[in-house]
């Protein structure tokens, strides 16, 4: 049995779905498909969210019908279903955001991260649902199977830890291949908690599902569809002579992932590591290219590979009483930051000062104001991590230019620069 996974730049058009119908009806074997929400309809959803959370009813209300529409279009587009079938979709997607409608209307529950859950997670409700009606009309018989019955989480709503032995016992009961269904399609990104209600696993988060899935079913391999020919040396944007990597072990992955490289989510791995499953990479646009394949025996070449985090905060922190008890100054403001679900990047440490290079967003000015309660706290905001793995210096003086490098680590094969944007 195979797990593919279909990010939202692959689906966000009818020829996109189309794509993956082409793709989907070559493979023989038992087929669990995970889909994320078509095209930036994430976006748009968290947008509906913050609105909704600044009390501008109106204004998410108005976001939601866009993202709506966007839907409708769709359907409109992928003429292989029949018409019958067409209102029948319709109206199960308008029930899906009228839920949503409702909850924006009626809820009392002000937790920002408990509305996240609830309002993003239609994102992927709707591409699941209009996915499986095209491969059902279009291609062979496929299952809708809500993610919610069987991927159990903690109640942390926008980054929800998944429970894995949970999540097993449940998942054996919904993929049980039988009554000649051999292809499921499932969402990506969410799960629900204990009492049922909804949760997201992170931005990016369905690779991470499929990851899950994909151990939890011993499955053969997963393949994850992108718009890009496998994992590149480099986002192509900021370096055009970036080259494709054909093969990476399970560690290059975890790491470059890690470092910010546009891979795959940073959590999917692990899953994969444990039961030994074999990850692949492909270019969605161009399926006969083999693309990236990473796996326990494979090892990345001498290729530099470079990574580049934006929006990056360097926070450093000397406590006030100018104690050089680092070990318990460093543990305390850790556990400020994990609070907050700040990921910290880059760490350097004098007796006197930690430094500590986290993103930018939401919590992360709320984070400082705590921090600032027992230490003195400096930060600078605007800046870019690069991570290059087999450096050059030519590769590193060719992208930093003069711009000021903050901090500079490296060891033999690793070299990070926390550098100051231009302005
Ligand atoms: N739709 C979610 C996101 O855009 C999850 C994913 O794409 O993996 O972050
Ligand atoms: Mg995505």
């Amino acid at each position: 049995m195979l797990i593919y996974k279909f990010g939202g730049a692959s689906i966000k058009s009818p020829e996109g779905v189309c794509n993956l119908g082409k793709i989907v009806s070559q493979c023989t074997d038992r087929l669990i498909v995970v889909v994320s929400a078509m095209g930036k309809t994430t976006n748009m959803l968290e947008a509906v969210n913050v609105a909704y959370f600044e009390r501008n009813t109106d204004e998410a209300l108005r976001i939601l019908s866009e993202a709506g529409d966007y839907h409708y279009d769709m359907i409109d587009g992928l003429t292989e279903i029949g018409s019958s079938a067409v209102e029948k979709l319709k109206s199960s997607i308008k029930s899906l955001i009228g839920t949503v409608i409702h909850f924006i209307e009626n809820n009392r529950n002000h937790d920002f991260d408990y509305c996240y859950g609830q309002i993003v997670s239609l994102g992927e409700l709707l591409s699941s649902t209009i996915v499986n009606e095209y491969v059902n009309s279009a291609v062979k018989t496929s299952e809708l199977v809500d993610a919610r019955t069987f991927i159990t989480t903690d109640s942390l709503f926008r980054e929800a830890g998944v429970y894995f032995d949970k999540t097993e016992r449940k998942l054996a009961d919904v993929f049980s291949f039988c009554n000649n269904v051999n292809c499921y399609i499932t969402q990506g990104f969410i799960g629900s908690n204990l009492n049922g209600d909804t949760t997201a696993l992170g931005r990016e988060g369905s690779d991470y599902s499929a990851a899950i899935i994909a151990s939890l079913t011993g499955a053969g391999s997963l393949t994850i569809w992108k718009d890009v020919p496998g994992v590149l040396s480099a986002d192509p944007k900021l370096f055009p002579d970036a080259k494709l990597l054909p093969e990476l072990s399970y560690k290059d992955a975890a790491e470059l992932s890690y470092y910010g490289a546009q891979v795959m989510h940073q959590k999917t791995i692990k899953p994969l590591v444990n039961k030994n499953i074999p990850l692949y990479v492909r270019s969605f646009a161009d399926i006969d290219r083999p693309g990236t394949d990473i796996s326990s025996k494979k090892r990345l070449k001498n290729i530099p590979v470079i990574a580049v985090k934006k929006n990056q905060v360097l926070i450093s922190i000397l406590p006030k009483d100018f104690s050089f008890a680092l070990e318990d100054a460093l543990i305390e403001n850790l556990l400020i930051l994990q609070r907050y679900r700040l990921k910290i990047h880059l760490i350097q440490s004098t007796p006197l000062c930690i430094s500590l290079c986290v993103d930018d967003g939401r919590n992360t000015r709320l984070a400082i104001d705590e921090l600032r309660i027992n230490g003195l706290v400096q930060y600078n905001d605007c800046l870019e991590l690069i991570t290059v793995r087999n450096y050059t210096g030519d590769l590193i003086e060719q992208y930093s230019g003069n711009r000021e490098k903050l901090i500079v680590q490296r060891d033999r094969a690793t070299v990070r620069i926390l550098l100051k944007n231009v302005l």
